[in-house]
């Protein structure tokens, strides 16, 4: 069944977190000219929809989520809550969103104690959540150069891996006038992770240095050159990625009441979009409970869980830190550009939902690397800030967070794929130093030669098989039928 685009328009603003200022959207701004602060993105006509009930919301959403039209069919099936600014004709689909919340089975909920399920972001196009926002800021930008008639575009981004791969791909679709770039800091993003843009054709430079200073360098450009930068600073990403939290309550009948969202905390823009994005359904009455959020950090990228770990609000502090190494390498930032945007949200979230309905915990690299290879043993296909939610689900059980039957809902935030590296230096035991991992033995697996390559050579093709089935049986403990 093909659906028509909704034709009403919402009114839409830049709104500095710093400052207050306010901008048009005809311009695509990265942060605030004024103050330099980040954005966020306000429809200053939100609460005309407050004029439709929740449960038409609902219905409207549900119905969108079986359309043929594809611009209705991903993340734009929330277009009211999102950007609805946009024409039907820009908005760019390669399939995002809609991805599976997927049970953990018996064996597993009783070894953690506490019920839980996986929201596969892994399983958006280009195999991490960044698919959500880039969909909506390539679809911005598309309406833009179109709009102004711009005939080159050079978009820009500084990335741990994922962001880039997104970037790239979203660029190689739409084509002209778009052109990708993506700087990568040097030995620090998995092969996988570098031979997408590098296959999506984008131009990809590499620097000395961990993200921390690819940022730097992308906010200089941004400050002095004509570039279209996609970094989560980008406040169309933070909508897109909004859609994560839609999704999440329309899988469970639009009821998150008993439920608590674990999200990896590193550049800070997916907790970001989630809380807002949960924010705007209960202010519309479509959902009716605001579910628990809890934030992971690793103890060697921490400062979002350092600021929080201080109870009284007025006595925190936000200090930048100085990463390690850590398999959760997407989330290895030690100064979060949203972390003004996390306050924000988190200071609301907090005003309705009570004290403990948004917490950050910490995890150790070990709890990580372990919680990823105990959920994939169950049937997930996590990626280490996958095991890092479940690490941090088994750490808030410990810390008396949750109630019993709660259940958790973990972001696997990109597919297992990604980053395997880790599990093999695990497997292998090769680990450097810095992560402070400890492979034991019983977590490990490894192939298994059956018989020698010099003994094919000496064995006719008849034996070959024979002898072969022969080790193979005796390794199984085969019995005869
Ligand atoms: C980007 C990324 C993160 C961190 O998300 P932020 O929005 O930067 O906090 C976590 N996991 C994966 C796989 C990512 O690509
Ligand atoms: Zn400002």
């Amino acid at each position: 069944m093909h659906m028509n685009f909704p034709a009403q328009r919402g009114n839409m603003e830049y709104y500095c977190l710093g400052c207050s200022t306010r901008y048009p959207t005809d311009e695509l701004y990265y942060t605030c000219p004024e103050c330099g602060s980040v954005f966020l993105l306000e429809d200053l006509d939100f609460d005309r929809l407050k004029a439709t009930p929740g449960t038409q919301w609902r219905e409207i959403f549900d119905t969108r989520a079986a359309t043929k039209t594809t611009a209705l069919r991903g993340i734009f099936r929330f277009y009211e809550l999102m950007a609805p600014v946009l024409d039907e004709q820009d908005i760019v689909y390669l399939g995002e969103g809609q991805t599976p919340i997927i049970q953990a089975n018996e064996t597993l909920i009783d070894q953690v104690g506490q019920p839980f399920a996986y929201k596969n972001d892994g399983q958006n196009p280009s195999a991490s959540f960044k698919d959500r926002g880039m969909a909506c800021a390539f679809s911005y930008l598309k309406a833009l150069a179109r709009e102004n008639q711009w005939d080159e575009v050079l978009t820009v981004c500084a990335s741990t891996g994922d962001t880039s791969a997104a970037a790239a791909l979203y660029a190689a679709y739409v084509g002209s006038p778009l052109r990708s770039v993506v700087i990568l800091p040097h030995g620090k993003v998995t092969p996988q992770q570098l031979a997408q843009p590098l296959g999506s054709g984008a131009t990809v430079l590499e620097v000395p240095g961990v993200f921390d200073d690819c940022m730097r360098v992308v906010e200089h450009l941004a400050d002095n050159f004509r570039v279209a930068l996609l970094n989560s600073k980008n406040a169309w990403r933070i909508l897109g990625q909004e859609s994560y939290a839609f999704e999440a309550a329309q899988w469970f009948d639009w009821n998150l009441s008993g439920k608590a969202i674990f999200v990896p905390i590193g550049n800070a823009g997916n907790i970001t979009a989630i809380m807002g994005g949960l924010l705007k359904l209960y202010k519309l009455g479509i959902i009716e409970t605001l579910p628990r959020v809890v934030g992971v950090q690793s103890h060697h990228a921490d400062p979002v869980y350092r600021y929080y770990a201080v109870d009284e609000p007025t006595e925190r502090e936000y200090k930048p830190v100085t990463v390690e190494p850590s398999v959760a390498q997407a989330a290895m930032i030690g100064n979060p550009v949203s972390f003004p945007r996390v306050k924000h949200f988190a200071e609301q979230y907090e005003a309705i939902g009570g004290k403990d309905s948004f917490s950050v915990v910490q995890v150790t690299e070990q709890a990580i690397i372990e919680g990823m290879l105990l959920a994939n043993r169950h049937g997930h296909i996590a990626c280490t800030q996958g095991g890092e939610c479940l690490a941090g689900l088994i750490r808030a059980k410990e810390l008396g967070l949750l109630e019993d039957n709660e259940l958790a809902i973990l972001d696997a935030t990109a597919h297992s794929l990604k980053f395997i590296d880790f599990q093999t230096m695990y497997f292998e035991d090769s680990f450097p130093q810095g992560y402070g991992i400890t492979s034991k033995p019983e977590n490990r697996n490894s192939p298994q030669l059956v018989i020698a390559p010099e003994e094919r050579e000496r064995l006719s093709a008849d034996d070959y098989t024979r002898v072969t089935a022969e080790a193979v049986v005796k390794r199984l403990g085969l019995l005869k039928r």
